[in-house]
């Protein structure tokens, strides 16, 4: 029979007494409501956690006397009293900052959601902090701790009475804010909390800048609990993160849509592969004097089955995430060698390389299996990467270009003027080729401060003994301004659109075939 039979409904649940009891179960819980002060008393003395209670009541109820045991029995309840507020304590909250922890964010939306109020919404913040790891990795984990209490001190400040703090883990927070009326506070808010977080902290081992990123949503009617809610404050978070961090982002439907065609994308990327899915369209390189094409640059493609033909930029992020490049990466080096071996030499081809690829310590092996296996020369070779490489690692990087480039391969550093420290680049690495972003390209004609752009990475790679492309030529205009500042090859719409395998034969043959190539 269970308890609540005969005590009134409360948060606790009851504890089942069993058959062992029998028929004395009643006078046992009469008994002991007696014994303490009240029913509400009593409902603790039966709880099933810690559970021992019911033993000692039963002991008390079974012979030994009321009077006699009473005092021990009240003092033992209040013990267990007490250390059960301890661990219920101590399970919400989160023991280096002090601020109430996952469970008890769980519990609160969950008192949200039932209270639920249409004239006003309730907003979640989630937080994470920016360099973290870097703080942790060169100042250690005294500091991270130390930078974490620090930032709690000062959110919790800044939230005051109107909204709560929490801290999943990591540096993962919680802000939640209850009655909130108007959007544009909680931009406010978002704004005050960058700004606080953005201020340095000055720490035990010195003073760190850090900063927070934030996605926030807000608490829907159709919500059923934590996890969903926080799924769309993390896709928010995402995107602030995705735009370098220190800044927020409102959840929308489209970032759900988003993330669900990534899944879906790289589930079908993981057998595009092994399905033959994948192909090769290949963009001519022009000399801007002679029209003859010097080599032509590999662009992946994939033919999905029922999305028809997806481009490079949709797939290679997500085959770069899951380490799929690697494998992708050696089947686009291997094809672009052995379809460039049937051109005429010594027409070239260019094939872009992701920096995780450098990664796979075989990888420069693998090109001069590749090379081997085609009868390709490395000088008809040139792999292009961009300055994202340079984040990977250094030293795996240099070594890798050093090592193909003694190969006799080409090296050309591609989207030039779009990433960082490039000067710097152009001084430490190997480099054959620079291809000036498309971008620039574009603006050039309009922009002044472009067309300046453009004229000093050309002065630039001439210093530096490097050939000049330029990207994204579509105009006889832009054409004719690229031959007046010497730069010597051109790539674009205008000249072609990267074409199927089977075309590069008869695009060939319309253009001037090159003595030699170079370089
Ligand atoms: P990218 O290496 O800079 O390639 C040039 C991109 O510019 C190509 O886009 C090309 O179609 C486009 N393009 C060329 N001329 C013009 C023009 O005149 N106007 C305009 N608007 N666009 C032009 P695509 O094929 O979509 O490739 C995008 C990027 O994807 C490539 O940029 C490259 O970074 C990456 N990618 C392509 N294939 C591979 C690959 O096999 N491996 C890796 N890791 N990345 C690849
Ligand atoms: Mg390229
Ligand atoms: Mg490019």
């Amino acid at each position: 029979m269970m308890l609540n039979a005969f005590l009134p409904t409360s948060r606790i649940r009851y504890v089942f007494v069993g058959s062992a009891i029998g028929a004395a179960m009643p006078l046992l819980i009469f008994s002991a409501m007696a014994l303490i002060d009240g029913p509400s008393a009593a409902i603790d003395l039966f709880r099933i956690s810690p559970g021992h209670i019911a033993t000692v009541a039963l002991a008390a109820v079974l012979g030994m006397g009321f009077g006699h045991h009473q005092d021990r029995l009240r003092q033992r309840i209040q013990d267990l009293e007490r250390d059960e507020q301890r661990l219920l304590y101590e399970a919400r909250h989160d023991r280096l900052t002090g601020l109430p922890n996952r469970m008890a964010l769980e519990q609160e939306l969950q008192r949200f959601l039932e209270a639920r109020d249409r004239r006003s919404a309730t907003a979640v913040l989630l937080l994470d902090l920016d360099r973290f790891k870097s703080v942790n990795d060169t100042m250690g984990h005294d500091a991270g701790d130390e930078l974490l209490i620090a930032l709690s001190r000062r959110l919790a400040a800044l939230l005051g009475e109107t909204g709560q703090l929490f801290r999943l883990g990591g540096d993962e927070f919680v802000a939640v804010g209850g009655n909130v009326v108007d959007r544009a506070d909680i931009v406010t808010l978002c704004q005050r909390i960058e700004t606080d977080a953005g201020a340095p902290f000055d720490l035990l081992r010195g003073r760190v800048v850090s900063g927070v990123s934030i996605g926030v949503t807000f608490v829907e009617a159709a919500d059923c609990g934590m996890s969903q809610i926080l799924k769309r404050a993390d896709l928010a978070l995402y995107k602030a993160k995705e735009a370098f961090g220190s800044t927020h982002f409102f959840y929308s439907v489209e970032m759900a849509t988003e993330a669900l065609l990534d899944i879906e994308t790289e589930r079908d990327l993981a057998r595009a592969l092994q399905d033959n899915e994948l192909f090769l369209e290949y963009q001519p390189i022009i000399g801007v004097e002679s029209g003859a094409v010097r080599s032509l640059e590999a662009l992946l493609r994939w033919q999905h089955p029922q999305r028809g033909v997806i481009a490079p930029g949709v797939f290679i992020p997500l085959a770069e995430k899951t380490g799929m490049i690697l494998a992708i990466g050696r089947w686009v080096v291997k094809n672009a060698c052995l379809e460039a071996a049937g051109w005429p030499s010594p027409t070239g081809v260019g094939v872009n390389v992701s920096g995780d690829q450098f990664k796979d310590r075989g990888f420069v092996a693998y090109v001069r299996d590749c090379l081997e296996e085609a009868g390709l020369a490395p000088g008809r070779l040139t792999i292009e990467v961009t300055e994202s490489v340079f984040s990977v690692d250094m030293q795996v990087v240099c070594e890798s270009l050093t090592a193909l480039r003694a190969m006799g391969v080409r090296i050309a550093l591609d989207d030039f003027g779009t990433g960082f420290s490039s000067i710097n680049n152009l001084k430490m690495f190997p480099l054959d080729q620079l291809k000036i972003d498309r971008s620039f390209a574009k603006e050039m004609l309009e922009s002044q401060r472009d067309a300046h752009l453009v004229d000093l990475m050309q002065k630039l790679s001439t210093t530096f003994q490097i050939h000049t492309t330029i990207e994204g030529i579509e105009t006889e205009q832009q054409m004719a301004f690229v031959r007046t500042l010497g730069i010597s090859e051109a790539q674009g719409f205008l000249i072609s659109k990267p074409v199927p395998a089977a075309m590069v034969g008869s695009l060939l043959l319309a253009h001037p075939q090159p003595a030699a190539l170079v370089g």
